[in-house]
């Protein structure tokens, strides 16, 4: 390894530019650096450079790729505190709590699971007829392209399954947290083979010159709906693959039988992981009648006592908003429920003279099934608490909306559990718990909210072909 990437320093010297597009502290507004952003010119460039790599990475013994995401995993680990600064100061999200140290680690451990993950060829038929093996081969290069709530951590849920399979990468983050990725990127070009895995900073014209490109063989997408069904139609031309993780808005229905103290801080962390920017976070929760009161007001105490402010800060758990636009989200939601009678337990009432795109953890209770604040995601920290009084009813309203990404119920007898859990549509239904991915465990959305899987080894042969040999 030649360059010393573990300061923060000198990982954003690595890849910061003099002329380029600023990037910001969301929690101070601070200037951070200047990102270089990409031309169409650039994608062309990369996407060459990452086709002839793939020929001799695509040629190397399965074992070979397996150590270099060890040595990968090796490299994350040396720079793990730089590049939770990075994510601190451009994300916003605090270094501790669930946040971006967590973050760095999980990074470390998608790469070594996907390194030590054993896909084997699989024989079909062997009699007098004949034999049929499944095998899975690469499928050339992959673009993938993310959001910015997690840059990092969903980075490497798309290339390392990727690079693993023998397929090279070209990455387009979010232009809102490009140096995180790239930052991501220089750490693992330390010790990857020249080209295997690139980045092209840029807006959204330059995703859809990745996602239109006719020598990118498979897109990796996460984001929102809007843009996965954009990516959807442009991969249509060349028949590209595609796998979408997209948007939700997780249900979490509780059952009478729980004690409120012992679960209430799991639910809390459920719904603000991340200070609520989390795709599989709880975003509407469903509590019965006879313990609303109680855990509505621990979930309330809970958030009015979790300390927030900025990312750098080590006392700090909740952050602000990445954006300004996710942080208006979040306050009209907010705003239209007060006007339609909902009560604003606490939180709500943000202070409009504090710099950065900070919003206080919100808890909203007496809401309707039908208000905005539930229906729409609202990918920050407000949750509404919904009564009910029949099971059948808090189902019928978990399954209403057109996507399904994650979703939760939460009891003490795990049969009733289980039998909830059975009815809901959702991709995941955690029990006890929300949002508690495993590189082990398949993970991925039905409805709007995608197509595909990622993880396990399931997710290994979505970044392959598979290939029949019949004989
Ligand atoms: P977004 O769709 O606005 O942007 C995502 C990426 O797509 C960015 O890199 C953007 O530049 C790019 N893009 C924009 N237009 C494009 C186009 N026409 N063609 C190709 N690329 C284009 O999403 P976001 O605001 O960054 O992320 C938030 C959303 O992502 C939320 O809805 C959240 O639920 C979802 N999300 C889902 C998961 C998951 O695993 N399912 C994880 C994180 C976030």
């Amino acid at each position: 390894m030649s360059l010393n990437l573990t300061t923060y320093e000198d990982l954003l010297s690595a890849i910061t530019v003099d002329d380029g597009q600023a990037v910001h502290d969301p929690a101070t507004g601070e200037f951070i650096g200047n990102t270089k952003m990409s031309t169409t010119d650039d994608v062309d460039a990369a996407v060459a450079r990452a086709r002839e790599a793939q020929q001799s990475w695509g040629a190397l013994p399965d074992a070979e790729r397996s150590q270099y995401l060890h040595k990968a995993a090796d490299a994350v680990k040396e720079s793990a505190e730089a590049l939770a600064h990075i994510l601190a100061r451009e994300v916003g999200k605090p270094l501790n709590g669930p946040n971006a140290r967590f973050e760095a680690g999980a990074c470390e451990a998608w790469l070594r699971a996907n390194a030590d993950f054993e896909i084997q060829e699989e024989v079909l038929v062997e009699d007098d007829s004949g034999k049929a093996i499944l095998s899975y081969v690469p499928i050339g290069v992959v673009g993938a392209i993310g959001p910015w709530n997690w840059p990092m951590m969903i980075s490497i849920w798309q290339l390392a399954p990727s690079l693993r399979m023998g397929n090279t990468v070209v990455m387009k983050p979010s232009e809102h947290t490009p140096l995180s990725v790239q930052a991501l990127v220089a750490v693992l070009n330390r010790v990857l083979p020249e080209h295997v895995l690139q980045v092209v900073p840029g807006a959204g014209d330059i995703g859809q010159a990745v996602s239109e490109h006719p020598d990118i063989d498979k897109i990796m997408f996460t984001g929102s709906t809007k843009t996965g069904q954009a990516i959807m139609r442009s991969a249509a031309a060349d028949m590209k693959r595609v796998t979408l993780e997209l948007g939700g808005n997780d249900a979490g229905i509780v059952l009478d039988d729980i004690n409120v103290d012992e679960m209430a801080q799991d639910i809390f962390w459920g719904a603000f992981i991340n200070t609520g920017q989390t795709c599989a976070a709880l975003k509407r929760l469903y509590v019965p009648a006879a313990i609303y009161d109680e855990l509505v007001e621990a979930l309330a105490k809970i958030a009015s006592e979790t300390p927030m402010g900025q990312g750098v800060s080590e006392e700090n758990v909740l952050g602000p908003l990445q954006n300004e636009a996710q942080r208006k989200i979040v306050a009209d939601l907010v705003e239209e429920a007060r006007k339609a009678g909902a009560n604003i337990v606490t939180g709500g009432n943000p202070d409009d003279d504090q710099p950065g795109y900070f919003y206080p953890a919100t808890i909203v209770s007496d809401i309707d099934q039908h208000n905005p604040l539930v229906q729409i995601e609202q990918f920050g920290p407000a949750l509404p608490i919904i009564k009910y009084d029949d099971l059948d009813q808090a189902i019928e309203w978990a399954n209403e909306l057109d996507v399904g990404l994650g979703s939760s119920v939460w009891s003490s007898d795990e049969q009733r559990a289980r039998e909830v859990a059975n009815r809901l549509i959702a991709g995941t239904t955690w029990i006890n718990k929300h949002g508690a991915v495993d590189p082990r465990v398949p993970f991925g959305g039905v409805k709007k909210s995608g197509m595909g899987l990622e993880f396990g080894v399931e997710g290994l042969k979505q970044v392959a072909l598979p290939k029949v040999t019949a004989l």
